[in-house]
């Protein structure tokens, strides 16, 4: 009964079988203003707004600041020099 199962892989010689599959999941997005497959990375370059109808894309509070040039690693290194100019200041006593 060796008709109905497959007894070899079908793989293209030279190529392992991961490299095969062409991953397209997350690629594109489906807007939901004009209904149509919007790429990803165009949506990126157009800080989320969609270029066929314009409908603006959710942003979270990371992606808003990085837009706007917001870096948090340089925030959290100006708190901590702040930190530092505070405590060296008050020679570490509280004031009250
Ligand atoms: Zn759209």
């Amino acid at each position: 009964m060796a008709w109905f199962t497959r007894q070899k892989s079908v793989r293209q010689p030279g190529v392992p079988g991961e490299q095969q599959t062409v991953k397209t999941e997350g690629l594109w997005l489906k807007c939901d203003g004009c209904r149509q497959i919007v790429w990803r990375k165009a949506l990126e370059e157009n800080t989320q707004v969609c270029p066929k109808c314009g409908y603006h894309f959710r942003l979270d509070a990371i992606a808003r600041l990085s837009y706007t040039g917001f870096d948090l690693g340089l925030a959290i290194l100006a708190i901590f020099i702040l930190f530092i100019l505070v405590l060296r200041a008050t020679n570490g006593r509280r004031t009250n």
